[in-house]
């Protein structure tokens, strides 16, 4: 199903964003293949997204075709190898596998998004990334075929990758770790903690804002240049971790822009840094 005119900031964790085009969540691999090549045939751009908690859309009407993923679920589980689809959320993969007593996901516990942005993000927290995990994907071409590619080829580097490149992430293949279900529970609780102490949580926000520059962390960098609890209209520097932007309501598409300009020229300004996005932009 395609619905026409969808608000899309009702599909995204910082809450912002207009109208786009056209939106489907499909159930089933015919369903995404039909709207891939749809799509193809009328000459639209697809965005695919599976939670929207790393990317944010302008809020003006966007003329493009939003693809969310999070209805494509399921967890096929041989031995230590395990199959899973996009649309399962990284907080419910790690607890199911936890309890087999399989570890690797305990570590992304805390991220809010799904299989699909995750690999398409290389997520990562506490110095492991999803691609320390993965084996292959298979993906649907933008042409609307089902392809099957290795890890290598999808290139996954710090917070990016090249999937994009090839198509729509439908399931993907990971290889994990046996251990006890206890020692598992016991890193993911404290990873949890540290998280808690470190992090804004209950608040509208796409996470980190911009890279880490190597060596250097974003967030200090831009408490630094004195933008720490920082505002332009509804949008605000978050005061517990400098690189998360928080919409407190009614937070704006170009007010973000505008805190991400000052970032960005502040930081360049007193370190000849150049901080990089992290976050996806739609406009
Ligand atoms: C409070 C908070 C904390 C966070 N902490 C972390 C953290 O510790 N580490 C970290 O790495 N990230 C973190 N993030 C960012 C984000 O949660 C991760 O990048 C997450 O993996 C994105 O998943 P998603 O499903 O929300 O992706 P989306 O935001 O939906 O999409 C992200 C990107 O992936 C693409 N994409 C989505 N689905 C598919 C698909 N099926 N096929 C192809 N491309 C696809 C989108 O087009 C977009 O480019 C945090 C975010 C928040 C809000």
């Amino acid at each position: 199903m395609i619905f026409q005119g969808e608000l899309i900031k009702n599909h995204t964790t910082i809450k912002i964003g207009g109208y786009v085009k056209y939106f489907s969540q499909p159930k089933t691999l015919d369903e995404l293949i039909y709207i891939v090549k749809l799509a193809r045939d009328k000459d639209l751009k697809i965005i695919p997204i599976s939670n929207g908690s790393d990317i944010i859309f302008a809020d003006y009407d966007l003329d493009i075709v939003v693809i969310k993923l999070d209805k494509l679920k399921g967890i096929e589980v041989y031995d230590d190898l395990v199959e899973i689809m996009v649309g399962e959320g990284l907080p419910r993969v790690a607890i199911y596998l936890e309890d087999l007593g399989l570890s690797g996901f305990e570590y992304l516990y805390g991220i809010p998004g799904k299989i699909g942005g995750a690999i398409s993000k290389n997520a990562g927290a506490y110095g492991m990334e999803i691609k320390d995990l993965l084996l292959k994907a298979y993906i649907v071409s933008w042409d609307g075929e089902l392809i099957e590619l290795g890890k290598d080829k999808l290139n996954l580097r710090y917070r990016d990758s090249d999937v994009l490149k090839y198509g729509v992430l439908y399931k993907a293949l990971f290889k994990l770790r046996k251990d006890s279900p206890e020692s598992i529970k016991l890193r993911r609780e404290s990873l949890s903690e540290r998280r808690k102490l470190t992090q804004p949580y209950g608040v509208f926000t796409a996470g980190c804002m911009f890279k880490n520059p190597n060596g250097y962390s974003a967030g200090r960098l831009i408490e630094s240049v004195g933008l720490k609890g920082y505002k332009i209209g509804d949008v605000v520097i978050s005061n517990k971790h400098a690189n998360f932007f928080i919409n407190l309501g009614d937070g704006k598409f170009d007010d973000v822009m505008k805190l991400m300009d000052m970032a960005k020229e502040r930081v360049y300004e007193n370190y000849g840094i150049l901080l990089e996005e992290e976050v996806v932009i739609v406009r």
